[in-house]
């Protein structure tokens, strides 16, 4: 067997696929910078070091389900009434150790999904497990792990195995008695043994409408959810609108109640 196929078998048996890719160049380039024995055996295994590392970054952020990436990069804050300190803070993600939630509040296109996204996103480069879902996503996927007698193993192995999670567009959908009382189950979860970031469109005055008009339950879910959190309301028009308006694509202008 040549010397190259017992390596690789070798690789493969022990799971070193750094190795195995890098391990010819690294030999070469030791070669010629007369690399002792050691510093190409250290060289080899940080290699293999960094790529599960970057691996894991990769599997984590797939395992989020992030609709699309977005980062605060891309964020405009001059447009925006959103606290460029508040974001650069959550963004260093003490909150998730803290199992503080976040909560962002305001109409519709004022980038309340973007911020999630660009947290979510912050989270999974730092391996933190996380998952993003929609309020309607999440209710499905209750809703059928309970008629299936599954729902103590979704919320302890889906809802318990992350330590971030999203949920999107609350407020959009109204929820019948069973999916509030989930819902309520979900927030109760994660209370103070992991952090929930949440959108909506409606102000806490509204929850209670949406949550079956059950004012009890409202009132658990927001005690929790609120508790330890940051609360990032964000106010003015829809930033799409106001870009075709600039653009005088749209000659009128947008009321806010
Ligand atoms: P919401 O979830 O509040 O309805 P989105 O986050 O979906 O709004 O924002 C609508 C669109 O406008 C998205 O494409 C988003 O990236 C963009 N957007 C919103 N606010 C900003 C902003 N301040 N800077 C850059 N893009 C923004
Ligand atoms: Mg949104």
């Amino acid at each position: 067997m040549l010397v190259h196929e017992r390596i690789a078998e070798y690789c493969q048996n022990f799971k070193l696929s750094g190795i195995l890719e890098h391990y010819a160049t690294l030999a070469e380039e030791a070669a010629n910078k007369q690399l002792s024995y050691t510093d190409y055996l250290v060289r080899l295994l940080e290699y293999e070091a960094r790529r599960r590392h970057e691996r894991g970054r990769e599997t984590i952020l797939r395992m989020a389900g992030l609709p699309v990436i977005k980062t605060i990069d891309t964020f405009d804050f001059t447009s925006s009434s959103v606290d460029r300190a508040l974001m650069n803070e959550i963004l260093t993600l003490r909150f998730i150790d803290e199992t503080k939630n976040i909560l962002l509040l305001g109409p519709s296109g004022v980038g309340k999904t973007h911020l999630a996204i660009a947290i979510a996103y912050a989270a999974t480069q730092q391996r933190i497990k996380t998952r993003f879902l929609t309020a309607a996503d999440l209710l499905l996927q209750l809703e059928s792990a309970k008629r299936s007698g599954r729902l103590e193993y979704y919320l302890k192995r889906v809802i318990g195995a992350v330590r971030l999670l999203v949920i999107d567009e609350f407020g959009y959908i109204k929820l019948n008695e069973e999916q509030a009382n989930l819902f309520f189950q979900i927030v109760n979860k994660k209370y103070e043994t992991g952090s929930i970031v949440i959108t909506s469109n409606l102000s806490f005055i509204h929850w209670k409408e949406v949550l079956h008009d059950n004012e009890a339950l409202t009132a658990a879910i927001l005690d929790r959810l609120i508790h330890h959190s940051h609360l990032i309301n964000i106010q003015g028009e829809s930033y799409r609108l106001k870009q075709k308006r600039e653009a005088g694509v749209l000659d009128f202008p947008i009321r806010h109640s």
